[in-house]
């Protein structure tokens, strides 16, 4: 059961009912929701709910029906993130996992974690242990497949992911691999839930080949009844009366899951469908439901595979299937971030040579505002994002190092460029280091005790109005109320109190402030993304650098422009963004914005650089990101 603390609690009485219910024989655990702070108790019944709803302190009690307990959502209403090497599964950055079936040699297990390393899998597979249906095939290497895992991640820097068949083997999985995975024939193996639970390292839980999703909770249970919180479940079909696929995917198992529980969920399109063909369609359709990750087997020579060869995808593949994933990802709010390890490494490293283990990144308005949005999806829970007042105000925190890094809009695909921002571009002497493209959905929001017959005033940005005019034209009574920023409105809404106020923002900021959402993406257009830049006073070392952004400006003579654009024309460099700004205090005269597909600092591009610069004013990389 969840009891609900007054809001008002003392110590004093939140200690006097947590040794009650030990008391009573109850495991504990603290927890809070939207600003609420709640006690888990699980155990047997040993009183009438009532007797907990009577103690000091306690407002209601909410009993947990479902057999699970530790595993139920109501435990814990936020979204679990398990961290495995530098990867955190469950949050809003796409996790995937991929490698062989089974790792059959040094050789081969790097070619393909170079493969999936390339194309943006952060995880890297391989099976030492496997549980094969036939005693005559290949059993994996054992041992020595833990140590090249191991090889793996040092050479790669993947954390590794492997299978665990016995509780023997504990002890090497401890020493070798960062996640263990409890095989579908394994799922109700209870003496190894047992056994990864108390190991502690984060486990990888497939379902099993017959097991209902209740079944699968239960599992789960197992290991985090154990004390271990880090479960990820994996879906990699059921056995179904259909032969054309080897199993059957039940995709319809994530919004069931992430309804019910708060442990992440990632699916494996490979073993679900047995038939490479069939692996991308799946993948993309589970990023689509809203899975936070997949595991796909991948094989540098899958003709050649000791096992699960008709189903490895050729890198190549694996490719095409990572851009898909990269554009399917935002609609549903997600990124597939393929600068993912390297930002991670850069920062732990600037971590370390800074000493103070504290990186932050500025971005405008409040929480639940689609900036902070940008900076959490970008950053993931690396580095902390700080709220500014005005663009202003964060590339100067930028450029003073009070801030590492800032996040800042720079166009809209409905309403254009946010051109203050193109500005500040031009005055401060600093990078564009990264982007990140967020779908931008606007939700209606008031109470949860009010309705939308009775709203009177609407508060939001008032290019927000814009972007929602035809919902808005329905409702011509309404006042609109022009706000800061989205997530400034929906605080107005809460803290003033009337149930005739509503506001325009992003359902995060209604879930940041315990508010409802009266009705779903109000946008006109549904395509409406907000690119987003990230700026420093350095690029990251290593970083992934497809593009870059270059200001300039050219003398006021015919043809002046197109010789500039001749230069990457005749180079075959693709402009992704051409924009004209007015330069201050010179009317009529315009800088250049210019986006191209190419690191235009590498060396190789030295002689395009040259001939702008004879070719232009005024010039200067923005950045290659
Ligand atoms: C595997 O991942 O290689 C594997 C054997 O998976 P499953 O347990 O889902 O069959
Ligand atoms: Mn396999």
């Amino acid at each position: 059961m969840i009891l609900v603390l007054k809001e008002g609690i003392t110590h004093e009485e939140k200690d006097r009912i947590r040794s009650t219910l030990r008391g009573e024989g109850y495991l504990v655990r603290e927890m809070s929701d939207a600003g609420r702070s709640l006690l888990g108790a699980i155990g047997e019944a040993t009183q009438d709910l009532d007797f907990f709803e009577r103690l000091a302190g306690v407002e209601r009690v909410i009993p947990i029906s479902s057999a699970f307990k530790l595993a139920s959502r109501k435990m814990h209403p936020q979204n679990t993130l398990v961290h495995v090497g530098d990867a955190v599964i469950g949050g809003e950055r796409i996790v995937v996992i991929a490698g062989p079936c089974a790792v059959e040699s040094r050789e081969q297990a790097l070619a393909t974690g170079r493969e999936v390393k390339k194309y943006g899998a952060v995880l890297f597979r391989g099976g030492a242990f496997k549980p094969r249906t036939s005693p005559y095939t290949f059993q994996g290497l054992g041992e020595e497949g833990l140590i090249i895992l191991a090889e793996i991640r040092e050479e790669l820097g993947l954390g590794v992911v492997t299978e665990i068949t016995s509780p023997a083997q504990a002890d090497m999985m401890m020493k070798y691999v960062d996640m263990v995975q409890v095989g579908a024939r394994n799922m109700q193996n209870f003496e190894l839930l047992k056994c990864v639970g108390r190991m502690g390292k984060p486990v990888f839980l497939k379902r099993g080949l017959s097991a209902t999703i209740e079944e699968w909770l239960m599992s789960a249970e197992y290991i985090l009844s154990e004390g271990n919180d880090h479960v990820v479940l994996c879906e990699r079909g059921i056995r179904t009366f259909e032969p054309y696929t080897r199993n059957t995917l039940d995709l319809s198992a994530i919004p069931v899951i992430k309804n019910l529980t708060h442990l992440p969920v990632v699916i494996d399109p490979s073993h679900a469908t047995g038939m490479r063909e069939k692996v991308s369609p799946m993948a993309r359709a589970a990023i689509a439901a809203g899975a936070d990750g997949l595991m796909i087997e991948v094989h540098h020579e899958p003709d050649k595979a000791l096992s699960d060869g008709p189903q490895s995808l050729y890198p190549i593949q694996f490719g095409q299937l990572m851009r898909d994933i990269y554009v399917i990802a935002p609609v549903v709010g997600k990124q597939l971030d393929f600068g993912y390890l390297e930002k991670a490494k850069a920062v732990k490293h600037m971590n370390a040579t800074r000493g103070d283990g504290d990186r932050r990144a500025a971005f405008l308005g409040e929480l639940g505002t689609f900036s902070h949005k940008a900076c959490t999806q970008y950053f993931g829970t690396d580095v902390r994002a700080e709220p500014m007042s005005s663009f202003a105000q964060i590339f100067e925190a930028v450029k003073r190092g009070d801030v590492d890094f800032g996040v800042v809009p720079l166009e809209n695909s409905l309403t254009g460029s946010i051109h203050e921002n193109y500005d500040h571009l031009l005055e401060y002497d600093l990078r564009i280091i990264g982007e990140i493209t967020l779908r931008i959905m606007h939700h209606l929001i008031g109470h949860p005790e009010g309705k939308i017959e009775t709203i009177q005033r609407v508060l939001s940005h008032p290019q927000v109005f814009q972007q929602c005019r035809q919902f808005l034209e329905q409702h011509p009574e309404w006042e609109l109320v022009s706000a800061k920023d989205t997530a400034t409105a929906v605080r107005r809404i809460k803290e003033g109190g009337a149930l005739s106020d509503a506001a325009i923002a992003s359902k995060v900021a209604a879930e940041v402030h315990g508010m409802a959402v009266f009705q779903e993406g109000i946008e006109t257009n549904p395509r409406n993304y907000t690119r987003f830049v990230v700026i420093s006073t350095r690029p990251f070392e290593n970083g992934p650098r497809r593009k870059s952004s270059l200001i300039y400006s050219t003398g006021n003579r015919p043809g002046a422009l197109f010789e500039t654009l001749k230069i990457f024309a005749e180079k075959g460099i693709n402009l992704v963004k051409l924009e004209s700004r007015p330069i201050h205090g010179k009317p009529w005269e315009y800088m250049f914005y210019v986006d191209l597909e190419a690191d235009i600092e590498s060396p190789s591009f030295r002689p395009v650089i040259d001939e702008l610069e004879k070719r232009t004013d005024y010039l200067r990389v923005l950045g290659s990101y």
